[in-house]
């Protein structure tokens, strides 16, 4: 045993190697001259910092930093460090990694790659899903101004705001357009809430779920989001809700983040459905568009929706066709926006995909219902809209200088037949529209592989497909058969009693059941087709790549 308390020249101390919330160089830690043991922390007298120990015992401060380099260099990470000192020799406690924040996790792991201390494998393993998460969301100093739990949700999109409770959408459009922060508070969101949801700080929704596609919305933008929050009652009428103020204080993310996108192996595609989106993606290094859920394109105003809504409501193929021709200019440029930012990089754009009560509020259908390629089978002026919007923005931004490489995408795909449909169709409007505008590029045609069916004949589909991409939210939500509208309702006990791991739809892939069948369906699919171009994507995916990155030889 050393005895820190034996007078003013024994102490005791805890440190990190680097500063655990921004990841500088530098140790980083607490000292008490003469105290013992857990004095430090457990928080009966005020620690001093480490210049302490460097002034009054100067010799076993020495000591400490070349011991802390050893070990730094010997685990290849940031330790977290327990010692003690007893009359002015230093005696080490305890060593091991050190909690990190997600900031802090990605300037580590590049600057150890820069002192020769890691390689970029081990580096991208040193990050950990949560820390992008964390890193890709606004983080806060909450001071609550009270202890008492107001309500408890689900964590839809992780973060933290605050601002001023609005109730309704144009309430968080003013707000915005003046310059304040606004929270929007709603029962649930309906598609006419995305301008508000857009311009919010933040959404609290009393109804909804973890991996419906709202909360989905609200993941892509980075913008926090709680949903069903069963316990907090909103009365629009009279714009009351039961819920407490916090204060906080802004920070933003990482400029580290595109140098440790730069270690990995697998290509980074982005997920992203506008202009803007894609030119930050491209600034965080991706390298091209993964997935562009033309879906999102609808939310995206007033007259879009009810163009949308035109088109579902109509009862005669004219109705339908003039709605789709209201909607074509708004994919166009959005298409063109898109191909301008990633000049050069491929553009992965999926037809329309989701059930269509997210288009129409009052309509609930059921997540394995009418939607995906469901949708462009039974109207096919949708599918042959949405590939001449496609072609027609390739074509101009082509003719402009942009370098493009637009890839369709058929979603919900589980026979050969519902993909060789579209692709006829997609390859008619191709050939069409290079005719109307004198001119061809290459593009390619492919499918999600997200029902477990597809998966299974992947060999004949790949016929059909110049390639996969796994959908891993649908595919993980068929192949447990839990729903993404209402998992949440069972997920904390499953994880509370120990019968799942993890959550399987937000955070890590299960590679046991959904990854054998990728295993099985890119195999089968390579086997019919070795030039099949294969990817994967879903929101546990950026979890997967790291392992893969960090696993993987080359
Ligand atoms: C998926 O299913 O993994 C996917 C990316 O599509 P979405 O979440 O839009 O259904
Ligand atoms: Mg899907």
């Amino acid at each position: 045993m050393a005895f820190g308390n034996m007078g003013n020249t024994s102490g005791t101390g805890v440190l990190f190697t680097r500063n655990p919330s921004t990841g500088e160089k530098k140790l980083y830690g607490e000292f008490l001259v003469n105290a013992q043991g857990e004095d430090v922390v457990a928080g009966i007298r005020t620690p001093e910092d480490l210049d302490t120990m460097k002034n009054c015992m100067p010799e076993a401060y020495k000591e400490l930093v070349e011991n802390c380099e050893i070990l730094e260099s010997h685990y290849k990470d940031m330790m977290d460090i327990e010692f003690t000192v007893q009359e002015n020799r230093l005696w080490m406690l305890q060593c091991r990694t050190g909690k990190r924040t997600g900031k802090a996790a990605v300037k580590i792991a590049v600057d150890m790659v820069n002192e020769g201390l890691v390689d970029k494998r081990s580096a991208i393993k040193m990050v950990e899903p949560q820390h992008l998460d964390q890193l890709f969301t606004l983080s806060l100093r909450i001071r609550p101004l009270t202890k008492t739990k107001l309500a408890t949700g689900l964590p839809a999109s992780p973060g933290a705001a605050v601002g001023q409770v609005v109730f309704c959408a144009d309430d968080a459009e003013t707000w915005h357009a003046q310059g304040k922060k606004a929270i929007l508070v709603r029962t649930e969101t309906s598609p006419e809430d995305v301008g508000g949801m857009h311009a919010a700080a933040g959404i609290l929704t009393a109804r909804g779920g973890m991996t419906s596609h709202a909360a989905v919305v609200a993941r892509g933008w980075g913008k926090c989001c709680v949903s069903g929050c069963s316990d907090i009652r909103v009365n629009d009428a009279e714009k009351v809700v039961v819920i407490g103020n916090t204060l906080i204080r802004e920070e933003n993310g990482s400029p580290s983040m595109e140098t440790l996108v730069n270690f990995r192996r697998l290509k980074v595609m982005a997920n992203a459905d506008t202009p803007e989106d894609a030119l930050t993606a491209r600034n965080n290094g991706a390298q091209g568009i993964g997935l562009c859920r033309t879906e999102h394109m609808f939310f995206a105003s007033d007259d879009r929706i009810k163009s949308v809504r035109k088109m579902i409501m109509a009862v005669t193929l004219e109705q339908r066709k003039a709605a789709l021709d209201l909607l074509l200019p708004y994919q166009r440029s959005d298409f063109e926006g898109i191909f301008r930012a990633m000049d050069g990089l491929p553009v992965t754009i999926r037809l329309l995909d989701p059930p269509l009560h997210e288009f129409l509020p009052e309509e609930v259908n059921p997540m394995l219902g009418f939607r995906g390629c469901r949708l462009g089978i039974s109207y096919p002026e949708l599918t042959e809209m949405q590939a001449r919007a496609i072609f027609q923005a390739a074509v101009l931004v082509s003719n402009q200088g942009v370098k493009v490489f637009p890839e369709i995408m058929v979603p919900l795909v589980g026979t050969p037949q519902e993909l060789g449909h579209q692709v006829s169709l997609i390859r008619i409007v191709a050939k069409t529209v290079f005719a109307e505008m004198g001119t061809t590029l290459s593009y390619k045609v492919g499918t999600m592989i997200e029902i477990p069916r597809a998966a299974l004949v992947a060999d004949e589909i790949a016929k059909e497909a110049d390639f996969f991409s796994f959908g891993t939210n649908d595919l993980t939500q068929m192949t447990f058969g839990y729903s993404r509208d209402d998992v949440a309702k069972f997920l904390p006990i499953y994880l509370s009693n120990g019968i799942l791991q993890n959550d399987p739809l937000r955070l890590v892939l299960d590679q046991r059941g959904v990854g054998q069948l990728i295993k099985m369906a890119t195999e089968k699919g390579r086997a019919a087709k070795p030039s099949l171009k294969v990817g994967i994507c879903g929101e546990t995916v950026g979890s997967l790549l790291l392992l893969h990155s960090s696993q993987r030889p080359d």
